[in-house]
């Protein structure tokens, strides 16, 4: 237990979460010649690439454009060996950056936030630990991650599984030996593919509790040789520029070319193309209008659903493969190395959930509604409670003693741009709610975005001699209701997924992310710092 009175002295601002953005948000910061501590749960840096050392875990995005850009001396340092890298690679990366900027001189490790709480009269925030220490500080970021909070299902009898209990997002640091074990996964989502096409071959047998097939679709992933290392350093500026005016924070953006004006064999050359890409840019770039467009949708869809079918053998296991009920890229879309193959493998055994749900655990495995299938261990790959769930789970109570939790539950999520939250004085977020970082972005592109904008905001109220800035209620309301209005133009609200937090029993259903773009939106949070916050009320 430590001290209950922190030693710290007091502080411009405190950082919850030393992953991507944190520590970002923290050179930025320090840059500004701000007093910042950050406190992290983890003992060590990388957030998503700390917590997710599951087997097969990696990167979606490329590694060219999964970087920070601040640094002309890291850009040229730090070699990446393949397109899409794997979590190690990704984890040392960070912890690399961590070491170049002494960025830990600031952190504190192994310490979790319970409670944050607005003092009105002096505009500060006062942090308490679980284990009882308090900070307090003018301004309080949260970069506690979009994706942190592990869900797991409510299941009958887990505690009497007597075999190993595994959650993707809490994967342990000692390599974990499955070899001729039979185990179970529950979850086929982005982390599921992974884990299934990375331990397939090595396990006894694999039992695979699938509730929703996935268009998942195939990664190339070269690696990466000195030549095309300098190819990239050379190119550097311009994916810098080009992920920061592009829709998804990709290098690739919507084409200008509508499916109306192909014919079905140009239709089918454009779509080939941008498959054998090997990357989300089958997603985005074949035809934008997948995300509004049924008929266009459809089409996708049957594209995907025809490359699905060719690689499984089974006649009945492939049709339980075929996602039919949702349109391609209205979930996220993962991508896969072999992962269809695997259901051809004799020791491999795919379980429709719809036809045979679990009744429950039993001491040696999971009971079905057709009998039970005996594990030694079993995979939890069922996600995350999105967006929110890092949030909520903090004591986080704002002017009048609110309780962001509640505000959440009475009125819906809202959040003025995804940044701050009318109620919550001097309370940043990153990765939030209503803005494209909580799930239609490359992550480190709207990140580092919102870490720029969020620290310039800072320095300015300080700067004008104010001791808080909070947006108006009004502001907010305008900002959810045109968030709804792109939304409900689009697909995605037909279909359950975390984006819309259907997997979240009890969580308001509201897309989760602004689908107005990552560039629009860096554009709209440049005029308002640039019009000196007009929506937001300075004290
Ligand atoms: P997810 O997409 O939410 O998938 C969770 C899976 O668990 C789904 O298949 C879900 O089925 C299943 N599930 C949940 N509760 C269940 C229950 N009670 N019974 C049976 N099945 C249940 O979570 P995730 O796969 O961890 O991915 C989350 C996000 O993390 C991704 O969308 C992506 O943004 C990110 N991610 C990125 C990478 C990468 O960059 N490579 C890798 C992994 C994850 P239903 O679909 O039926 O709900």
């Amino acid at each position: 237990m430590r001290p209950s009175k922190s030693s710290v002295a007091p502080l411009d601002v405190l950082v919850i979460g030393a992953g991507l953005s944190g520590l970002y948000q923290l050179y930025q910061l320090r840059e500004r010649g701000l007093r910042v501590l950050v406190l992290e749960v983890g003992s060590g840096v990388a957030g998503t690439w700390y917590w997710n050392r599951y087997p097969g875990a990696r990167c979606d995005s490329t590694a060219e454009c999964y970087q920070y850009w601040f640094s002309e001396d890291l850009l040229n340092e730090w070699t990446w060996s393949e397109r899409f890298p794997a979590q190690p690679e990704t984890e040392r990366y960070l912890n690399y950056v961590a070491d170049k900027f002494d960025l830990r001189r600031d952190i504190q490790f192994n310490t979790r936030v319970s409670a944050a709480d607005f003092d009105e009269t002096d505009n500060r925030w006062t942090v308490t630990t679980a284990s009882g220490e308090t900070f307090t500080a003018q301004f309080l970021v949260m970069a506690t991650g979009g994706l942190s909070t592990p869900t797991l299902p409510d299941i009958a009898g887990h505690a009497d599984f007597q075999g190993l209990s595994f959650h993707t997002g809490r994967w342990p640091k000692e390599a974990v030996d499955f070899t001729h074990k039979r185990v179970g996964i529950i979850g086929t989502g982005a982390t599921g593919i992974q884990v299934i096409q990375s331990i397939a071959s090595q396990v006894g047998h694999l039992t695979v509790f699938q509730r929703t097939p996935n268009y998942a679709i195939p990664m190339r992933n070269p690696r990466y040789d000195a030549t095309r290392v300098a190819e990239l350093r050379r190119d550097y500026p311009e994916i810098k520029e080009l992920v920061h005016n592009t829709f998804t924070g990709h290098d690739y953006d919507f084409g200008t070319i509508k499916f109306e004006d192909l014919t079905t064999a140009e239709r089918d050359a454009r779509m080939w193309a941008y498959w054998n890409d090997g990357s989300l840019k089958f997603w985005v770039g074949a035809f934008g209008e997948i995300f509004a467009d049924q008929r266009v949708n459809d089409y996708v869809s049957e594209f995907v659903r025809a490359r699905i079918r060719e690689r499984v053998t089974d006649a009945d296991v492939v049709e339980k493969l075929l996602p039919k009920d949702y349109g391609f890229g209205t979930r996220r879309v993962p991508l896969e190395t072999g992962y269809f193959e695997v259901f051809n493998q004799p020791n491999v055994h795919l379980v429709d959930l719809n036809e045979e749900p679990i009744e429950r655990f039993t001491a040696s495995g999971v009971q079905t509604k057709k009998g039970e299938h005996a594990l030694d261990a079993v995979i939890f790959a069922t996600g995350f409670d999105a967006g929110t769930g890092s949030l909520t789970a903090i004591d986080i109570r704002g002017r009048k003693k609110l309780l962001l939790r509640d505000a959440w539950n009475e009125d819906g999520i809202r959040a003025w741009m995804g940044l701050q939250v009318h109620g919550f004085p001097n309370m940043f977020m990153i990765m939030a709610p209503l803005s494209p970082a909580a799930a239609f972005c490359n992550v480190p592109t709207c990140s580092q975005q919102q870490v720029d904008w969020i620290s310039n905001c800072i320095t300015y109220t300080r700067d004008q001699g104010h001791r808080s800035i909070e947006p108006t209620a009004e502001a907010e309301a305008r900002w959810g209701e045109h968030h709804d209005e792109l939304a409900n133009a689009t697909l995605v609200p037909k279909t359950k997924s975390w984006y819309m937090g259907t997997n979240v029993a009890g969580k308001p259903r509201r897309l989760l992310a602004y689908v107005g773009g990552a560039n629009t939106y860096r554009y709209a949070c440049d005029k308002i710092a640039a019009e000196a916050y007009p929506e937001s009320v300075f004290n």
